[in-house]
């Protein structure tokens, strides 16, 4: 069993005292790897530690979320990047749809969107991109700025915007809910498979066939095992090609 990684999860704030460890142990025996996203400063400096005590499981992401750019302060996250060691990469930032209509809760989502994006491209790093409810101008957004490596995450706009997406060099990536839902899995048929990656966005609840219980890591081998259905390719096949589509968002092959 070969590399894979989960493109997109949350370790903190954390579920229960024993989850990183609970995660680490996981990953450890399997010889897994996570992408670590953050949502707010504090979350980014504690992924950050967790990051640095794990180097060989944990790839620490940070950023501010979209439900938290109304009340983040952009300026203080600017200073821990000046501070912090070990950055590789930028998530979870993006664009929410779903959250508020209200004007100024928008502005401010787009506001806060533009200066993660900027400091991603002046660092160099790849980002992990939110887009619900708002896949167009998350993608007008991010076309802004020099950045070449890109993931939108639980992908689950239209056709033709995951079409548009893919054309742009972005990268999407599927999760639990592709296990269950007619309507990711038609998205996952005509998604370019050089241009996916996989995740579980743990701890979210998923329904259906999970029951409501909180994800892990571990689901990441059933949407694996979806791919390569819908694909009509081997399980193996479908590891191996995500594996090296996750090294080369990370630039690390
Ligand atoms: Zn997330």
């Amino acid at each position: 069993m070969g590399l894979l990684i989960d493109a997109h999860m949350h370790l903190v704030p954390s579920v229960r005292s024993s989850y990183v460890d609970e995660v680490v142990e996981f990953l450890r025996a399997r010889g897994n790897m996570v992408i670590a996203v953050s949502i707010d400063v504090s979350s980014s400096i504690e992924t950050l530690r967790i990051g640095r005590s794990f180097p060989s499981q944990i790839i620490p992401f940070i950023g501010v979320h979209p439900a938290s750019a109304s009340t983040e302060r952009v300026s203080s996250f600017e200073q821990m990047v000046n501070n912090e060691t070990g950055i590789l990469g930028i998530g979870e930032i993006g664009l929410d749809g779903t959250y508020s209509t209200d004007a100024v809760t928008v502005e401010k989502q787009r506001i806060v969107f533009d200066q993660m994006l900027s400091i991603a491209e002046r660092l160099n790093k790849p980002v992990s991109v939110h887009s619900r409810g708002a896949v167009t101008e998350t993608l007008l957004a991010i076309r802004r700025f020099s950045l070449n490596r890109v993931m939108l995450h639980w992908f689950a706009g239209t056709e033709s915007q995951l079409k548009e997406a893919q054309e742009m060099g972005f990268m999407v990536s599927f999760g639990p809910a592709s296990v269950y839902s007619r309507k990711i899995q038609r998205l996952a048929k005509i998604s370019n498979p050089e241009m996916t990656l996989v995740e579980s966005d743990a701890p979210v609840r998923f329904s259906a066939c999970f029951g409501g219980h909180a994800a892990d890591p571990r689901m990441v081998g059933s949407v694996v095992n979806t791919l390569a259905r819908i694909w009509e390719m081997s399980y193996n096949e479908v590891a191996a090609l995500i594996s090296k589509n996750t090294l080369r968002y990370l630039k690390t092959l």
